[in-house]
């Protein structure tokens, strides 16, 4: 049996594994944390399996706002500028995804990503829990020109089966009752009814039992990786802290960390830090039974089970960024703004902080590297959880077959 070791247990690292150990790989799995998606950003995301929802984060309207991102005045949304290389190589190719015509490709392309992933957690749902319910979404917009411009892409994404519908005020009372308590104005929204929720810790904790059980898949956690040792163009080793740990296949997908360590084998990745936000607590009757995101305030809202998990901010962070309670206040106090009633914010908020590790086109990074043995599957931003199945499978298609 061929021996692959996966980097990295969020997320991804899990469902690379689970797609490599299906087409009869001998896989191992390594992480510095104590456990899979214990450290990273698949800890506490939103919650949302969001496979209709994947407007890329490069866009004319991000691209028109950012003198007010660099200067603090959007509370969901900071650019913090470096002059580092890395930042400037990754910061200019963003932009260059920011008109509508890329916006758009970029959408659609990551869209059809996450339609191939939905089989593949419907069919895992039935074998592990995870708090997995389909309940649809409810997208908010505040004035009636975003609503507009968002109906646009609606009649693209229907294309492609999204089911979703504009709701005038009235009706997104009616489909999501729980707007009734929604301490702002808004001027409409957009129903996506295929759109689920979950919690993804609890997915890749229980995939962990579900692929030691059924393929004997193997976890060194508590080991941090320092980088990778090559020969002539050939991978030999994973380094880490312990030990050195020889192998001819491995996978990186160590989230926004990936970056990092593929420089010690001289690979570039386009993949910058964005950091976000969110708590959980009991859910209150009032809390919505639809995920909700409310786009104004890029604040989302989730159910899993009976916590309620809010999720928002993108810091577009200075690499190695820090909890920042200022921050997570923000968030805090938008939470409470916009559902005042959904659950217990005096409580224990479980707060939690996280970095997407984004892409100038948002789209994932999957395949082979110029080192023979060497993968990527890395670079997911806000959707990892959305699109892991389907990058899991790709990459395992690409080293199954070494002609693809
Ligand atoms: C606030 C927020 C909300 C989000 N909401 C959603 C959502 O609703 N739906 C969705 O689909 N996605 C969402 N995302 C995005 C999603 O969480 C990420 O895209 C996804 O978790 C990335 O998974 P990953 O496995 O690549 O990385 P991670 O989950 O970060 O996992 C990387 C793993 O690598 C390990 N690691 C890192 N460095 C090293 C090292 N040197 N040695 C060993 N191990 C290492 C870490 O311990 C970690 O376990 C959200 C993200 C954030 C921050």
């Amino acid at each position: 049996m061929t021996r692959v070791l996966v980097l990295g247990a969020g997320v991804v690292g899990m469902t690379s594994a689970h797609a490599l150990a299906k087409r009869g790989f001998e896989v191992f799995v390594l992480d510095a944390a104590s456990g899979p998606a214990q450290a990273g950003a698949s800890f506490g995301n939103g919650a949302q399996l969001s496979y209709f929802y994947t407007d890329a984060m490069a866009s004319p309207s991000l691209a028109l706002n950012i003198p007010k991102y660099i200067l603090g005045l959007d509370p969901a949304f900071r650019i913090s500028l470096s002059l580092s290389p890395s930042f400037m190589f990754w910061a200019l190719r963003f932009l260059g995804n920011s008109t509508q015509k890329a916006f758009e490709r970029n959408t659609t392309d990551v869209l059809e990503l996450a339609l191939q992933s939905r089989a593949g957690i419907a069919e895992l749902s039935s074998k592990i829990k995870f708090d997995y319910t389909s309940n649809g979404k409810v997208t908010l917009f505040s004035s009636k020109e975003s609503l507009r411009k968002a109906e646009r892409l609606t009649q693209i994404k229907n294309r492609y089966g999204a089911g979703q519908i504009v709701l005038t005020q009235e009706q997104s009372l009616e489909r999501e009752p729980a707007l009734k308590h929604y301490g702002h104005s808004f001027a409409g929204a957009i129903w996506s009814p295929y759109d689920e929720a979950g919690d993804a810790r609890l997915f890749c904790r229980n995939l962990r039992i579900l692929l030691e059980r059924d393929y004997g898949v193997q976890f060194l956690f508590n080991t941090k990786v320092l980088g990778v040792r090559r020969q002539a163009k050939k991978l030999v080793a994973v380094i880490t802290e312990k030990e050195e740990i020889q192998c001819s296949r491995a996978v990186m997908s160590l989230g926004a960390n990936t970056r990092l360590i593929a420089r010690t084998a001289g690979i570039w990745l386009p993949i910058w830090p964005v950091q976000g936000y969110s708590f959980t607590i009991p859910a209150f009757d009032a809390a919505p039974r639809a995920s909700i995101t409310d786009t104004f305030r890029k604040t989302v809202f989730c159910r899993i089970g009976d916590r309620l998990r809010v999720a928002g901010l993108a810091d577009i962070a200075p690499a190695g960024g820090k909890f920042r309670e200022d921050r997570f206040f923000t968030l805090l106090a938008t939470a409470r703004g916009i559902f005042p009633r959904a659950g217990d914010y005096d409580g224990e908020l479980n707060a939690w902080t996280g970095f997407r590790p984004v892409t100038p086109n948002s789209k994932p990074i999957v395949g082979r590297t110029k080192i023979e043995g060497l993968y990527l599957n890395c670079g997911h931003g806000s959707l990892g959880w959305t699109l892991s199945m389907a990058t899991g499978s790709a990459l395992a298609d690409v080293i199954a077959c070494p002609a693809n």
